[in-house]
């Protein structure tokens, strides 16, 4: 049986590492042009059940564990007042430790793509579109013009795959907030201030339709993240110059005006490119009828806000499970309707939490839901 994976992200990846364990070889069409062709930074972090089960299948739990940050769970939460609600620090010992680690991105994929022979993925094939042969086969059609066919097609190509109209209409609708990323380099010896302030883990301050939060990174950096409710157009209609990263820098700040001067220097402390991205979302619930030969997994089936913080375990366990039911012989029907059942409740969780923090008089809102979800409150 011939595999061909669109999309070489952490589901992608993992589906063809466990079909590999089960010695089975797919293919990944993976539109980046080689392993280092996009910075892809952010800390991630996997849940037992999801993430890390899915390393498990793959075989590959030691060395998660020699990249995984248990400490990286420690958080602070402030207002925009600079008042501590809420400080969580990671045991020493205990199951609580590895409930969920971080782990950089780029250090997750390229556990993945060294556990995979060099030929499995084949870099710089952007796929355009898929057709199906008749059978349950496809014809998956590359940028370069050139095709492949196959019998069995899983799209793994994230919020924008090429794949999903073979199988439904939906498309991401824009969530009402846009993202924007910062990065601090060498924080520790550049910026013992900031580095203080967000600790081992992530720093987080609500206001009133806006935060301002920051994480640790395996590799020296902070990642700031400031999340805006706004308009659809904002990075065009903001007159924010996002390509001039110190003005951008400035004029951020002033969205921020009267918050504490430490949370500020968050966005001094950073350099290089501002990236700003529209939060994006498919339908809750999204499902289609099964077609035979095709599927989709992690975002490409069911993008969500990162405000569950579940979209890449999901993937993941999406990416194990499809390609144990693949190995096996089994009913790739049972497999969706699980995917539907498993990611409604966490597409409506990451909607929800969306408006949460970043409704009126958040702070409280979201200090109550950690106390909510620590048993602490009810
Ligand atoms: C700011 C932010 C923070 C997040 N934090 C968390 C978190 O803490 N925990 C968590 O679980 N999730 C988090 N997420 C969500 C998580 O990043 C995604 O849900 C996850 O990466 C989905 O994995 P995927 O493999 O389905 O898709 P992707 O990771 O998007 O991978 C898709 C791959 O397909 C490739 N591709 C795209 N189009 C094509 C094409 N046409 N042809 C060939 N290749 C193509 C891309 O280059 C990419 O390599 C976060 C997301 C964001 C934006």
């Amino acid at each position: 049986m011939r595999i061909v994976i669109a999309g070489g992200g952490l589901g992608g990846l993992i589906c063809a590492r466990v079909l590999k364990a089960h010695g089975i070889d797919a293919v990944v069409c993976e539109r980046d042009a080689g392993r280092e062709a996009r910075v892809q930074g952010g800390t991630l972090d996997l849940t037992v059940d999801d993430g890390q089960w899915a390393l498990r299948e793959a075989g590959l739990e030691a060395g998660y564990r020699e990249i995984a940050r248990p400490e990286g769970q420690d958080m602070v939460l402030y207002d925009s007042a600079g008042t501590l609600l809420r400080q969580e620090i990671t045991p020493d010992e205990g199951p609580l430790r590895w409930s969920r680690p971080e782990a950089d991105r780029p250090a997750l994929r390229k556990l993945l793509l060294d556990a995979l022979p060099e030929e499995t993925v084949h870099w710089g094939h952007a796929v355009t579109r898929a057709e199906p042969l008749g059978d349950g086969r496809h014809r998956v059609h590359l940028s370069g013009g050139e095709t492949l066919d196959c019998d069995f097609l899983i799209g793994a190509d994230g919020g924008r795959s090429r794949i999903r109209p073979l199988l439904t209409d939906a498309e991401p609708a824009y969530c009402g907030v846009h993202g924007v990323g910062l990065v601090i380099h060498d924080a520790d010896r550049a910026h013992p201030a900031e580095s203080a302030l967000v600790g081992r883990g992530s720093f987080s301050a609500i206001g009133d339709h806006r935060t301002l939060s920051a994480q640790r990174n395996g590799d020296g950096t902070i990642r700031v993240h400031l999340a805006l409710r706004c308009a659809e157009d904002w990075p065009e209609t903001s007159g924010i110059p996002f390509d001039d990263p110190d003005r951008a820098r400035a004029a951020l700040k002033e969205l921020f005006a009267g918050w504490p001067a430490e949370f500020l220097g968050l966005l001094d402390a950073a350099s290089g490119p501002v990236e700003v991205y529209p939060l994006t979302a498919l339908p809750i619930g999204l499902r289609w009828d099964h077609t035979p030969g095709v599927t989709l997994i992690g975002d490409a089936a069911h993008l969500m806000s990162p405000f569950a913080g579940q979209g890449a375990n999901l993937a993941m366990r999406d990416g194990a499970e499809l390609a144990l039911v693949l190995a096996e012989g089994g009913d790739v029907r049972k497999f969706e309707q699980a995917m539907f059942e498993r990611a409604e409740p966490s597409a409506q969780m990451s909607a929800d939490n969306l408006e949460l923090f970043l409704s009126d008089g958040a702070a409280e809102k979201v200090r109550r839901l950690f106390a909510q979800m620590s048993g602490e409150e009810d």
